[in-house]
């Protein structure tokens, strides 16, 4: 299966994702653990990602379009995979469709996680204190918000039009929105 996580930062994506990856046997790749791994072993990619990284802002196309050509071509991701934290741009959901096509392969379904603006600020927030990272901080998580609202959001619409989105409530006890993940995915 081919399933992509979408919704906004702090939604739940990472989380739900993991525990649908074991579920499913497949693995979950995630755009935003490469660039982090990127980034400290200070690669080509990892410099070039830095500044846009650290203010919230998306890293151009022109960059991320490689990396996701790439994490396609992995010879393990012919069993399908989760994807998590792209596309983020309808520039990058044109060349996940073109690349699963070249495969033969198609999507399964694009789970949407739809959680109240203030409950991310606070989960964004708490997670910035435990685990500081750069862009969880006060400013970036305003940005990476709005980043979201407008540039992520349109692909919503997107996904609805070819009648893959399934949105999930994403509040209330992990086991619960897990469940929710689990009646999506077999619907
Ligand atoms: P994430 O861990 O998915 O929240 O991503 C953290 C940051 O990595 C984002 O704010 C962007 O700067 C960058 N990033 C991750 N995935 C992408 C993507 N598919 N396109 C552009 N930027 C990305």
């Amino acid at each position: 299966m081919n399933i992509i996580l979408l919704g906004p930062p702090g939604s739940g994506k990472g989380t739900q994702g993991a525990l649908l990856a074991e579920h499913l046997g497949i693995v979950k790749i995630s755009t935003g653990d490469l660039l982090r791994d990127a980034m400290r072993a200070g690669t080509t990619l990892g410099k070039r990602a830095k500044a846009y990284y650290d203010k919230g802002e998306l890293v151009p196309d022109d960059v991320i379009l490689g990396l996701i050509e790439e994490i396609l071509a992995r010879p393990e991701a012919r069993r399908g995979m989760i994807m998590d934290g792209f596309p983020r741009t309808v520039g990058q959901a044109e060349a996940v469709d073109r690349l699963l096509a070249t495969r033969d392969a198609a999507l399964d379904a694009v789970l949407n996680f739809v959680v109240p603006e203030d409950e991310l600020i606070r989960r964004l927030s708490s997670r910035s204190e435990e685990q500081g990272r750069a862009d969880d901080a006060p400013e970036a998580i305003r940005k990476r918000l709005k980043v979201y609202e407008d540039q992520t959001a349109p692909l919503e619409e997107y996904y609805r039009e070819r009648n893959l989105l399934r949105n999930i409530p994403g509040t209330g006890e992990i086991d619960t929105i897990f469940e929710r993940v689990r009646r999506a995915v077999t619907s």
